[in-house]
């Protein structure tokens, strides 16, 4: 059975001192499935997520988010917001970190990864996380957080919720049938690629 991807906050600093003075690790695994990177090395990946956030805007190259992919106790990919500057409303941070993870790794999926985002990722992000089989995901800033600074995604949420019909954004089936073609070819499809 697949394990689904779990979402965590990022430890806030009152979590840390009191962990530091009862020598417990926060969000420490218990299940040993996961790498024993301590909460000392999760600091340091989300600190770099969070440089990268910033950086990203001091440089003047997109929104204020940044986000690393960790395998094996190594960043493996970082990625930065870049829509403004590509012109792309899809180069989030994370599905950018995601884009290249996978390019560096020569796959499509992202098993066995953790991935470091310095705000919670939004609807899009989070599909991407899910489509990318990552192991889990840490945040630092939260929805409300990213809310207050101009980047609402609460209503995106409400939307998914909704009926196609019902969306601000109408969408219309049409030409039902025919588009079953296409999943008759995949099932007759012997060297197909499953994922
Ligand atoms: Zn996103």
């Amino acid at each position: 059975m697949r394990r689904r991807a779990e979402i965590l906050r990022s430890d806030s600093p009152a979590e840390y001192c009191a962990s530091a003075e009862s020598g417990r690790q926060p969000n420490r695994s218990d299940d040993g499935a996961f790498p024993p990177y301590t909460f000392a090395v999760r600091n340091r990946f989300m600190e770099r997520a969070i440089q990268l956030s910033v950086d990203n805007v001091v440089q003047g190259r997109g929104g204020p988010f940044g986000a690393v992919i960790v395998r094996a106790h190594e960043i493996i990919a970082e990625g930065a917001n870049s829509v403004t500057m590509r012109n792309d409303p899809t180069a989030h941070a994370e599905v950018t970190a995601i884009r290249e993870a996978c390019s560096k790794l020569g796959t499509f999926e992202l098993r066995g990864c953790e991935l470091y985002s310095s705000c919670e990722p939004c609807p899009m992000c989070l599909g991407a996380i899910y489509w990318a089989h990552l192991d889990r995901v840490y945040f630092a800033g939260n929805a409300l957080d990213a809310s207050q600074a101009g980047f609402s995604d609460a209503f995106i949420y409400r939307e998914i919720s909704r009926p196609p019909s019902a969306r601000s954004i109408p969408m219309v089936q049409m030409m039902h049938s025919e588009a079953l073609e296409a999943f008759r070819v995949w099932e007759k499809q012997p060297n197909k690629i499953t994922y």
